[in-house]
């Protein structure tokens, strides 16, 4: 905590007393809502040895650091500014209030879970802060708001700054505290913003669609929490412009955003999953709330597709979605590459919201597996374990150039996660018509008001590492219902609901199938949409027991995937596991693990917070002076799980190791280039990749990486290659990286040879060629032979534009 922020909690602690009380919330009755209903997970106590410290991390940690964040960003002194508080003009970006509140909504949610008088304050503080930044018609968007107000601009381009994106999330806030406190203020400052949303959109007012979508979600909430049906209108109006052509923008007719905003069709046109993938989870996520409450089957349908697409083709292993960077969003039907992978964290969460809705609409437990994959690998990637370091996009493969950043620019993967992981504990349990499902498993205790019964479930796990689960059921009355007892589909066969991937092996020994106990008799398993259905009377005492065998599986992906042919992914469990530089000498992306490798598992508390490893023996690839890739004997390798890679330093890291030698990438050869010691002036992507022998197909090609100096532009860059003894040098090759079209690496200006003389300074080679400059091929440079123990290339950039290397080749 700032210093700042401690003195005025003590303040507000002196005037207003530390008296907590958290009122009960008046339920409004909703004609209509989600078959299947959440418990909400402040009736769900977790004590678990895998999430009670994620949950506490997340409430001492992350929440508090996001918030000193946004004070260090002027995320929150802008609010300041706008009420009056301060002098100044708006910092940052103009959608950075939405961090804010989205900190705010995770804070709201630990705060139901433990009392925590300082955040609690904070939070009070913030909010009379908000309020007071607040117009007097119910805007309210900092960016619009300083130095002075400026209500000409309002709504003027809602394609691109936001203003309805941001009170999406503080809508979100605003009844997450409302929930939590019983206290209004909040809530009034999100309705009376509602209310003037409603007065500027809607029939025969304005009609363009918001440009990023998320007010559609907060609207919901707000219909849940206060029953005034012009909340669930407005979001329902929302969704309906999309894809409409001549909405009324502020000059006249407006243009479609097109797929990049899903706004290329009306909604319940839709089938395929396309552009920005964070954008496009929450439209889902919107369109399944609005379907709920509406009972609107059209979009039921169209979100069904559009699941199914997602499934079907465009799903990472890690439950990621949204493959490509350029437009941080989906790729087309099987574009799934693994270090190029965007996977952003926003999308993870965005992707559990959808599924979670998916769930409650349906009641079928395969949009759980998709959940449960995300929740155990893509999404809690995106968080360090010691929950100040955060991933954006998260790869699947790492040449070592990716680590956690402490803060993004652009902050929505923090203050995302920041929200996030406090509401884990709700998607554990639900229950429909006096019926009860356990969904995850999660040591601690679910209190399920089911409709005319309170059923408390006790669960005792060691999921994900063990496989055993223990249930005690207590109905407060004696009942018949069914108890719905997910069986995950990575426990019978189905790694996704889809042929996307699948297990290596099908047929399974019998002691590798799911079993039921009940009061400790074994009991057949009855499925009923991948859940273990058990109806009977049930009455206090019962207990059930699952078990869920956790050998090492084998993952195979769909051959049109082109990035994982010839390879091989590890589960145990729900968790993926990758290979990582840290464990594994340093390489990892020339290994081979053979079909035939035996593979075991081992718990190791001493490692990484206590995480399962797997073991086995893996080939070594080659590859020789002539090119050929050729096997180099065998070492031991060990894999982790896939979340917690990245807390050792950086290196290669891969998902998908090779299982045929073809699919790895070998050990270069050793030839004089490779065997040197490089450095470089500047590393922008990775040093190794001069050396690797691996050839792009053009100087755009980034698949195997290349070194670059990005952002550096109009300077003189070198790389320096040394050797402890001197060699006979006559030329210089290097193949130029140049990404023109979606980067600012061009050609270099002009660049020159040095070599290291027998005084140790450097002196440049006397060419007999010219030093080229072409693009997809290497560019030689024949020299007078020198005899020396380094060169050095010196590479003058031009000076609107970066430059790069994709590879050297010295001889
Ligand atoms: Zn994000």
């Amino acid at each position: 905590m700032t210093r700042r922020r401690k003195v005025l909690a003590v303040i507000v602690i002196l005037s207003i007393g530390a008296t907590l009380c958290t009122a009960q919330e008046q339920k409004p009755e909703l004609t209509r809502d989600y078959n299947v209903k959440p418990v909400p997970f402040n009736n769900v106590r977790v004590e678990d040895r895998f999430w009670t410290p994620r949950l506490e991390t997340s409430r001492k940690v992350t929440i508090p650091y996001c918030f000193e964040k946004c004070e260090e960003t002027d995320r929150i002194s802008n609010f300041e500014k706008a009420a009056g508080l301060l002098e100044g003009k708006h910092e940052g970006i103009y959608f950075n209030d939405s961090d804010v509140y989205k900190v705010m909504e995770g804070a709201a949610y630990s705060l139901q879970v433990q009392p925590d008088t300082m955040m609690r304050l904070y939070l009070d503080k913030v909010i009379k802060v908000m309020a007071g930044a607040q117009w007097e018609d119910g805007y309210l968007f900092t960016f619009y708001s300083i130095p002075q107000r400026q209500p000409e601009k309002l709504w003027t381009n809602v394609q691109s700054i936001h203003e309805q994106y941001c009170v999406g999330h503080m809508y979100e806030a605003a009844v997450a505290h409302y929930q939590v406190t019983g206290e209004k203020l909040f809530l009034d400052v999100a309705t009376k913003n509602a209310d003037l949303i409603c007065d500027v959109f809607g029939p025969g007012r304005r009609t363009d669609p918001p440009g990023h979508q998320e007010i559609e979600i907060g609207l919901c909430k707000l219909y849940r929490a206060t029953g005034d049906g012009k909340y669930l209108d407005q979001a329902k109006f929302f969704l309906d412009q999309r894809g409409r052509k001549g909405n009324r923008g502020p000059n006249g007719d407006g243009g479609l955003y097109g797929t990049y905003s899903q706004d290329h069709v009306p909604v319940t046109e839709q089938t395929k999953a396309v552009g920005h993938s964070v954008r496009a989870a929450y439209l889902y996520t919107g369109m399944a709330d609005v379907a709920a409450l509406t009972g609107n089957m059209e979009y039921v349908r169209a979100i069904d597709a559009i699941w199914k697409d997602v499934v079907d083709t465009k799903l990472y292993i890690t439950g990621g979605i949204g493959a490509a960077g350029g437009h941080e969003g989906f790729g087309g039907h099987y574009e799934l590459p693994n270090m190029r992978a965007y996977c952003e964290t926003c999308a993870s969460i965005a992707n559990i919201f959808w599924n979670h809705r998916m769930f409650l609409m349906h009641g079928d437990g395969r949009y759980i597996d998709v959940l449960e994959r995300v929740l155990y690998n893509a999404a809690l990637a995106g968080i360090s374990m010691e929950g100040d370091r955060f991933f954006y996009p998260n790869p699947l493969e790492s040449a070592g150039q990716h680590a956690r950043s402490a803060w993004f620019g652009c902050a929505c993967c923090p203050s995302n996660v920041a929200r996030f992981i406090p509401s884990v504990p709700g998607y554990t349990y639900a229950h429909k018509d006096g019926d009860v499902y356990v969904n995850l498993f999660i040591s601690g205790t679910g209190q399920i008001e089911t409709t005319d019964n309170r059923v408390t479930l006790t669960q005792k796990t060691g999921y994900p590492w063990q496989d055993g689960i223990h249930i005690a059921v207590e109905p407060e009355k004696e009942q018949q219902f069914t108890l719905f007892v997910r069986i995950p589909g990575w426990a019978r066969n189905e790694p996704v609901p889809s042929d996307l991937y699948r297990f290596k092996i099908l047929q399974r020994p019998n002691s590798e199938e799911p079993t039921l106990k009940v009061n400790g008799k074994t009991a057949k398993i009855d499925l009923r949409n991948g859940f273990a259905a058990i109806d009977r009377t049930w009455k206090q005492g019962d207990t059930v027991d699952l078990r869920l065998p956790m050998p090492v599986r084998r993952i195979i992906a769909h051959q049109n995937i082109v990035d994982d042919r010839g390879k091989v992914a590890l589960q145990v469990g729900p968790v993926v596991f990758c290979l990582e530089a840290a464990d594994n000498d340093g390489k990892v992306l020339n290994l081979v693990i053979a079909d035939d490798a035996v593979l075991r598992s081992r718990f190791r508390r001493d490692l990484l917070n206590g995480v399962m490893t797997i073991t086995g023996q893996a080939g070594l690839t080659k590859r020789t002076i002539d090119g050929d890739i050729v096997s180099a004997g065998e070492k031991p390798f060990t894999a982790i799980p896939y979340y917690a890679w990245a807390h050792r330093g950086r290196g290669q890291m891969t998902v998908w190791p090779a299982r045929e030698r073809e699919a790895a990438r070998p050990e270069p050869a050793d030839t004089l280039t490779y065997r040197s010691r490089t450095t470089a002036s500047f590393v922008h992507a990775s040093l190794d990749a001069i050396k690797d022998q691996v050839v792009p197909k053009n100087s755009a090609d980034s698949s195997a990486l290349q070194l670059d100096f990005w952002p550096h532009k109009d300077t003189t860059e070198w790389l320096l290659f040394e050797w402890d003894d001197e060699h006979e040098i006559s030329s210089v090759k290097v193949y130029w990286f140049d990404d023109t079209g979606r980067g600012a690496c061009r050609l270099p200006e002009s660049w020159k040879v040095l070599y290291r003389d027998a005084a140790s300074s450097f002196k440049p080679v006397r060419a007999n060629t010219s030093y080229g400059l072409k693009k997809d091929t290497f560019n030689k440079v024949n020299f007078d032979p020198v005899t020396t123990n380094a060169i050095k290339i010196e590479i003058t950039l031009q000076q609107e534009w970066s430059a790069g290397v994709q590879e050297v080749v010295i001889e």
